[in-house]
């Protein structure tokens, strides 16, 4: 039996995923694992139980699976960041910049409201210009960034040092 806390183990590497030469990193089987993702939601969280976490923000997609996990761990609410065009109300929408080219991303106006504490997830962190996208829009808002964390770092690329240079506390699982 496989140690659910080697999350290393639980995640596998696609070669030339979505381009030729990017080797992409695949949560889906870890999350289809019930002690590896069990696991994955205890460590993320863990530290975070008495930091008061009014909400939990994920961007789409993958930040939706482990954010709800997470605020549901943490009797926070969830809140999701969303590709443009996606969110039905008023939204605040930002610019960020991708490996190759710049999107946007949007969250409802009435998302956060001023001071309330928020932890941020996403599946994985490489460069931080999402991340730093999402960090942007929710202080936008008033919001108090708790945390973001991550199941995966790709260290080389920097995302972490960019959040950290930002004030943001960054947790990871596996690099
Ligand atoms: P960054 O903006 O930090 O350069 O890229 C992170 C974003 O791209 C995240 O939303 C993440 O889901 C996605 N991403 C980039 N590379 C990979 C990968 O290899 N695997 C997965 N699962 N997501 C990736």
């Amino acid at each position: 039996l496989r140690d659910p806390t080697d999350f290393g183990a639980a995640i596998r590497t696609i070669p030339d995923y979505p381009k030729p030469g990017i080797l992409f990193r695949d949560i889906t089987t870890l999350l289809a694992d019930p002690a590896s993702f069990s696991a994955a939601v205890d460590a993320l969280v863990a530290g975070h139980r008495d930091d008061r976490v009014d909400l939990v923000a994920g961007i789409e997609a993958r930040g939706f699976i482990l954010g709800g996990a997470l605020a549901h761990q943490l009797s926070a609410g969830f809140v999701p960041i969303r590709k443009k065009g996606k969110l039905p109300h008023d939204t605040v929408r930002i610019a960020y910049s991708l490996e190759y080219g710049v999107d946007e991303m949007e969250m409802h106006r009435d998302a956060v409201r001023p001071g309330q504490r928020v932890l941020l997830t996403d599946d994985l962190i490489a460069t931080g210009g999402t991340a730093e996208g999402a960090v942007r829009l929710l202080r936008e808002l008033g919001a108090e960034i708790v945390a973001a964390c991550f199941v995966i770092d790709l260290p080389d690329l920097g995302g972490r040092r960019k959040l950290e240079a930002m004030g943001v506390e960054v947790r990871t699982l596996v690099a």
